[in-house]
């Protein structure tokens, strides 16, 4: 990150720091609404499943706990489309099915903390990373519950349930999946989240009123991954980018049909160099980037991911996601509206449908490096399973997949249009 961009970063996130009394500044009560838009649960009820239960993060990671959710999900059973081909697997750009162990990162001693500066967050230094406690973030978000038990930890409220484990770098948000860069630890009576990770995600989801870089839009820059001779992930039933760009054109209708407009980076099944891409977005006014992407792996994986740029100091979540993004990117000038964006698609697609939740990651793509917009990338399936190939062949499941990626869009819209 240049200079000047982190001092930018810093003005950002000084503003909302203005001293005030804990609480006042939060003003979470007027906020849940708008968390759960991120969260894609509209109502004021908790989760259908776990609100009670012990935590349990890693129930998803097999790929067999499909009947999470499953009161409030819609069972998905399609036949592939008409024009459906076979072809050979193999890895594609994004291919990866292990998140290999996290590298040291920075300390994250850089990283301004929510709120007042100097008020609830007691830091502490363990190993080189800074961490907080969660009993500062119960009092700090106004969780009327804090619960403990020396590995699993709940903070609850009536609309928002967070769950983590010590060792886990795991963390549910009302049955969502985040990656956070760095495990939870353990430490007397409450959990430690890095410091990092309590300003760079937990925070801009919490409070999502709060989030200053991410300014009005009303285009979508609708990136299809790959196309022409790269072909991307080689599934079951076809190749990768042209699911991409199914999807595209059924999101750029879903878009469209909810007053927004639409860009598409490649319109047909041409080759766009990746520069080109970002640069399509970064020239076009009030926009977010969208980049949809199939992904592939051994034939058991499933699921749905989706990527934020990783913030400074943080670790990819993937093997080949860029390892620490030691000096800062361009697109991390929008490091809260990122994650928001994020939060808010992925939510609406793993809490509608019963698909497998991979999880909120992180990785340095080179689309969201470069990019002066918020945006995102969405991996919506494993051509390279059977089952999810099934789905994804169908026109049916790419409608469906696009009309809950474009009300993540308007939720996330109406909830930084709060804060502006
Ligand atoms: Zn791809």
């Amino acid at each position: 990150m240049s200079r000047s961009s982190a001092a930018a970063i810093c003005a950002l996130l000084c503003m909302i720091q203005a001293p005030s009394p804990l609480g006042a500044d939060v003003k979470l009560p007027g906020t849940r609404g708008l968390v759960q838009r991120l969260l894609g649960n509209g109502g004021d009820s908790p989760p259908a499943q776990n609100s009670g239960g012990s935590p349990s993060p890693k129930a998803n990671d097999s790929g067999t706990d499909k009947s999470a959710g499953s009161k409030t999900r819609q069972k998905i059973t399609l036949s592939p489309g008409s024009g459906a081909m076979r072809s050979s697997s193999g890895s594609g750009e994004f291919s990866q099915d292990q998140d290999p162990g996290k590298v040291a990162g920075s300390s994250g001693a850089e990283v301004p903390l929510p709120g007042n500066q100097s008020g609830p967050w007691q830091v502490r230094v363990r190993g080189s990373r800074h961490y907080v406690g969660s009993v500062d973030m119960q009092r700090f978000y106004q969780f009327p519950s804090h619960q403990f038990d020396g590995k699993h930890l709940w903070l609850r409220s009536p609309s928002i349930i967070l769950k983590a484990s010590v060792g886990s770098s795991e963390l549910l948000l009302n049955n969502v999946k985040f990656i956070l860069s760095f495990p939870v630890l353990g430490e007397g009576d409450q959990a430690l989240f890095s410091r990092l990770d309590l300003s760079k995600l937990i925070d801009p989801v919490l409070r999502p009123t709060h989030i200053t870089d991410g300014s009005a839009f009303d285009t979508v820059v609708v990136d299809a991954g790959h196309g022409g001779h790269d072909v991307g992930a080689r599934g079951v039933y076809g190749y990768e980018k042209n699911y991409a760009l199914q999807l595209s054109e059924a999101l750029r209708e879903a878009l469209q049909t909810r007053g927004l407009k639409v860009l598409l980076s490649r319109p047909g099944d041409e080759f766009v160099t990746l520069t080109r891409r970002v640069a399509i977005a970064n020239q076009t006014p009030r926009c977010i980037f969208i980049s949809l992407h199939f992904n592939s792996g051994g034939s058991s994986a499933t699921g749905i991911e989706t990527f934020a740029l990783t913030p400074q100091g943080g670790a990819a979540s993937l093997e080949r996601g860029g390892g620490v993004n030691w000096s800062g990117l361009v697109g991390n000038s929008h490091d809260s509206a990122n994650i928001a964006l994020a939060t808010a698609v992925h939510a609406q697609v793993v809490s509608r449908f019963r698909l497998v939740d991979r999880g909120i990651k992180r990785a340095q793509w080179s689309v969201l490096s470069g990019c002066t917009r918020p945006g995102i990338l969405f991996e919506g399936g494993f051509v390279t399973n059977r089952e999810d190939g099934l789905r994804i062949a169908s026109p049916s499941y790419q409608r469906m997949i696009a009309n809950a990626i474009a009300d993540g869009i308007m939720n996330y819209r109406k909830a930084l249009s709060r804060a502006r």
